[in-house]
């Protein structure tokens, strides 16, 4: 039974995603590398022996939203590129180089839709000045709940290829 509407819960996991945001920026990124500087920029997001992040069905739903708002031409990259991980998925065992990563524009979906494991990664040179995974864990817990009251247990965590491809099945 659907106890929460898809709308409301969105809004819900925009909030939680910003709170998260806001933290992991404010305490933690001020002490990581500069993105701006790196010279392998966005291989933590195309290096497909790296990638695994899985997202909720809600989280699918964001970043669907978000790509309904990109030109027809960057959505259609994003489709070609989408198909070929998720051909890709078996042999690279759920790795996958990411298909909303552009290499002008950088995460697609960074500002409405980027996902947390996504947003709780930087580089940092010390161990110890990584955020704590249960600062992750808790945030993705949230959405595990919120995501429960739309869909119920029927949908878990998948692979962004995959959670793209149910919105858009067919071959670009
Ligand atoms: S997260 Fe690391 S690998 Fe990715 S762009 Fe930033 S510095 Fe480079
Ligand atoms: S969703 Fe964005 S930040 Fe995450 S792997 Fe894909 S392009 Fe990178």
């Amino acid at each position: 039974m659907k106890v929460l509407s898809l709308s409301r819960a969105l809004l819900a996991t925009d909030r939680i995603r910003e709170r998260f945001r806001s933290k992991i920026t404010k305490e933690f990124e001020v002490l990581a590398k500069d993105c701006a500087t790196c010279e392998v920029r966005g291989s933590c997001c195309t290096d497909e022996h790296f990638v695994n992040v899985r997202v909720t069905r809600l989280e699918a739903e964001a970043i669907n939203r978000a790509m309904e708002k990109l030109t027809p031409e960057t959505r259609a990259r994003v489709l070609e590129r989408n198909y070929s991980s998720t051909q890709r998925l078996s042999e690279t065992r759920g790795f996958y180089s990411c298909p909303l990563y552009e290499k002008d524009s950088g995460c697609l979906v960074h500002n409405e839709a980027k996902p947390l494991p996504c947003i709780h990664h930087a580089c940092y040179e010390r161990r110890e000045d990584l955020p704590p995974d249960a600062m992750l864990q808790e945030a993705e817990a949230d959405v595990v709940r919120l995501n429960a009251l739309v869909y119920g247990n029927a949908w878990s965590s998948e692979p962004i290829p995959i959670a793209i491809s149910r919105f858009v099945p067919e071959k670009p």
